[in-house]
């Protein structure tokens, strides 16, 4: 067991150059459609980082309506690598934090802001390991190549990030570290080591459209039928096996004398493991063709059409993963921390690389509310928000976990 006691002094003195570098993120806005922002504040990020010795690069994303991915390096003197991943983006339009005044605001041990959770908090918590790596483990912070890479586009549905980050993580990388909010249970933090997929559909359907008084029976009514085709979308639904499939939207016909000759609904499904992923797949699939709702007049039948729209894939148990969890909490029983593992629902950037390199998420500071940019005055709504408090337990945990990581393959 090591004295953390420098360390921890070491990282409080650093807490207000981290919370200013905070407030002045929270301060631009990164809305995911908000391009000059998210670029904004891409160069903000790499000028925090630039003391400490990295290099940026700005990768454009592949949606051009989208601000550019950012890498930023450090070469080490070994091969070995470290992978540090947050994301530029919140889901918070400018005009929806004028509408509802929400800005950096303190309040006790809290503060409010969009992104100071989720996940601009993130961001600063790698600054503050890395500052702690570089003052109280020099050898080892020259030693490893670091790579931060922010995705410009996370809470969008943005697959190329996987590539990006494929492309720069090297062979000799230990780990990929992702830096969303940490979970919570009593007091008891979470760390993420597995995260449900995600994937998007739309059922079509195609019917007759005829005039409802005059020629009702020449109609094949497509919302009867697509009716008949959400009650089977909505029975893939598999609890046993983790899979949900969640129909979300619907929408069909015009005017109230016309049989309706097109409607359509979409949602999406969710889960753990790939299997369940693709029975959700070929469930959704094999709903397409001829359907059974039919013309009286001419048997003229409707025809169903089913498309997955996009594919985020669940990010598994597995032994990557579960190998770093191990360090982190061999790393919280010697700090007295209490730490735990979580599977959690939202989709991350984990996702997209956990079978590239091993991968943790969940390493950031603990807050709540994310997503959330409503406050009412009886308090029963609260916008998103970070615990300062506990910023310096969480970045002393993952110093000590890194040190672990880079000493288990020495
Ligand atoms: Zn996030």
């Amino acid at each position: 067991m090591q004295d953390t006691g420098p360390l921890k002094e070491f990282l409080g003195s650093q807490m207000p150059a981290a919370l200013e570098m905070l407030r002045q993120m929270v301060g631009i806005n990164s809305f995911t459609g908000n391009r000059d922002g998210v670029n904004r504040l891409s160069r903000f990020t790499a000028e925090c980082f630039a003391p400490l010795g990295f290099s940026a690069e700005f990768v454009p994303s592949a949606n051009q309506a989208w601000g550019n991915h950012l890498v930023l390096t450090r070469r080490g003197r070994t091969e070995r690598s470290i992978a540090l991943v947050s994301h530029l983006d919140t889901v918070f339009p400018p005009e929806e934090e004028i509408r509802n005044n929400f800005h950096w605001q303190p309040e006790g041990d809290r503060i409010f802001g969009p992104g100071t959770h989720d996940i601009k908090g993130g961001s600063v918590m790698m600054w503050l390991v890395l500052m702690a790596l570089r003052a109280r483990a020099p050898k080892l912070f020259e030693d490893i190549t670091w790579k931060l890479i922010w995705n410009s586009s996370e809470e969008c549905y943005s697959p190329d990030f996987g590539d990006v980050c494929r492309a720069h993580f090297s062979p000799g990388t230990l780990g990929a570290l992702v830096f969303e909010s940490e979970g919570r249970l009593g007091n008891e933090s979470r760390l993420v080591v597995a995260r449900k997929g995600r994937g998007t559909w739309r059922a079509t359907v195609s019917g007759r459209g005829s005039h409802a008084g005059g020629k009702h029976e020449h109609g094949a009514n497509a919302i009867v039928q697509l009716g008949r085709v959400v009650q089977r979308i909505a029975a893939l639904t598999d609890y046993a096996r983790g899979l949900t499939v969640n129909v979300a939207t619907i929408s069909g016909g015009t005017v109230l004398n016309r049989v309706p000759h097109e409607a359509s609904a979409e949602g999406e499904f969710r889960t753990f493991t790939p299997e369940a992923f693709a029975q959700a797949k070929t469930g959704l699939l094999a709903l397409a063709g001829p359907g059974d709702v039919r013309s009286p007049a001419d048997g003229f039948t409707c025809e169903v059409r089913v498309e997955i729209l996009t594919e985020s894939r669940p990010w598994p148990r597995n032994p990557g993963t579960d190998g770093l969890y191990k360090l982190w909490k061999e790393a919280a029983d010697e700090l007295g921390l209490a730490v735990n593992w979580e599977e959690r629902g939202g989709l991350s950037d984990g996702n997209l690389i956990w079978d590239a390199v091993p991968t943790l998420d969940g390493l950031g500071p603990y807050g709540d509310n994310d997503h959330c940019s409503e406050r009412s005055p009886d308090g029963a709504k609260l916008p998103e928000f970070v615990e300062v408090s506990s910023f310096v337990p969480k970045a002393m945990l993952n110093f000590v976990a890194i040190q672990k990581l880079c000493g288990a393959s020495v």
